[in-house]
């Protein structure tokens, strides 16, 4: 991997002015913040900056404002919870650029924190408008970025920034990067992929990279009986994208060229319903009832997965092994995410998992702190697994 520039690199910060790009888009419920993680995981950054007394100008988004400044939308009450997390006082200012926001600026003392109106209010930021970003630079003397989340995207506070100030990765930036790298940049071999979720036509791109890059790829998930289907089993009423089966063929193909071995299910949990508590059973992925739908891999494919697991020295996970958020078809997926954490924490393994429902998995089966990394990061780290390169992440290389 290209080397980036650290906060190790950033030398005497004492009265500069640093914008720091932070992920603060929080889910929010009645006007409070329901969950704190991302303000807690960018804590290490702006407490080390600040408490090398630098001026800490936090810049964030907030959800997706249609047309300028949508009060509903501030990020007015995520200061208060930032305050709350850092355990010191983030002040707030209504706006991100202009008189006001640099009236803001030149009134803080070294070592304080200051959050800036939603980057979003101005159509500059999605633009990554070279003068919006000129207008933010004008606020700054150092750019950090500690957004990884918002890496996929080139606009003015992830991107166009860094052109315009010495930039550096905040810590969370670099620990994502740096796992990340573990993962799939340069992996200690063998590496093994699961890839499960729902359907196979949004993650395409992420298969047909996976199967260069690995040694086995396990598919699980409903978008195994896509592959199944395409191999001519007949999964009865299971969730299924028939019109993908040349695309799933497509992806056995290439991964037949590159050496890489593809997993299917050989069981299945089966049910009549989609519900909690389905009467259920387990059969052969070639004795699907035409009235049932898998709803988890079975007992001999955990053992096939888990069997995986040992072989290999590192493992990337994308999406549950079935439909976990219902009792008991969470089974299988539990079962591999325990193995793989017991692994890891024996040291006999490098675990990296991300995506939504994946990470939510994960804490189902209580092992998320277990893995070597799970990323948080949503889109970027699905388009991070599908090999593209991310603008917010290029513009802090060292070339
Ligand atoms: P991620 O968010 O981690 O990328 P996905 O969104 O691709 O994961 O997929 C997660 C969804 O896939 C879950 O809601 C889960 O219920 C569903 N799923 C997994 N296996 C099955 C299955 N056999 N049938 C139906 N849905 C399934
Ligand atoms: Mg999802």
């Amino acid at each position: 991997m290209a080397r980036f520039r650290t906060l190790d690199d950033i030398g005497d910060v004492k009265g500069k002015r640093i914008l720091v790009r932070v992920d603060l888009n929080v889910p929010m419920e009645d006007g409070k913040v329901s969950d704190l993680t991302r303000i807690e995981r960018v804590a290490p950054t702006i407490l080390e900056l600040s408490g090398k007394e630098a001026k800490v100008i936090l810049l964030a988004h907030f959800g997706r404002p249609k047309d300028g400044p949508n009060p509903a939308l501030s990020l007015e009450p995520i200061a208060r919870a930032a305050s709350d997390v850092f355990g010191r006082q983030v002040a707030f200012v209504g706006d991100c650029i202009g008189e006001k926001a640099r009236g803001a600026i030149f009134s803080l003392n070294p070592g304080d924190v200051l959050l800036l109106e939603n980057t979003r209010f101005y159509k500059g930021e999605e633009k990554n408008d070279p003068e919006f970003a000129k207008q933010l630079a004008a606020d700054g003397d150092i750019y950090v970025n500690d957004a990884f989340s918002a890496a996929h995207r080139a606009h003015a506070s992830t991107e166009g920034l860094a052109h315009l100030l010495p930039a550096y990765a905040g810590r969370t930036m670099q620990a994502e990067l740096e796992a990340l790298e573990k993962g799939l940049g340069n992996p200690a071999k063998p590496v093994v992929a699961i890839v499960g979720g729902a359907k196979v036509s949004t993650k395409i791109d992420l298969l047909m990279n996976l199967v260069k890059k690995v040694d086995a790829l396990v598919i699980g998930g409903g978008m195994a009986n896509t592959f199944l289907a395409a191999r001519g089993v007949d999964v009865g009423k299971s969730l299924c994208e028939h019109d993908l089966a040349a695309t799933a063929k497509q992806i056995m193909i290439e991964a037949a060229g590159a050496g890489c071995a593809i997993i299917l299910p050989s069981d299945a949990v089966i049910a009549r319903e989609f519900k909690a508590g389905a009467a259920n059973e387990i059969v052969s992925v070639d004795a699907v009832p035409a009235d049932a739908m898998i709803l988890d891999v079975g007992p001999n494919t955990i053992g096939t997965i888990n069997g995986w697991i040992d072989r290999a020295e590192t493992l990337v996970w994308n999406g549950p092994l079935g439909a976990f958020e219902i009792d008991p078809f969470d089974k299988a997926t539990v079962a591999a995410a325990k193995h793989a954490a017991s692994r890891t924490k024996a040291g006999k393994l490098v675990s990296v998992a991300g995506g939504g429902d994946t990470v939510a998995a994960l804490n189902h089966a209580g092992v998320a702190d277990d893995f070597t990394y799970v990323s948080t990061a949503g889109g970027a780290f699905l388009e991070w697994m599908e090999g593209k390169e991310l603008p917010g992440v290029e513009v802090l290389k060292l070339k």
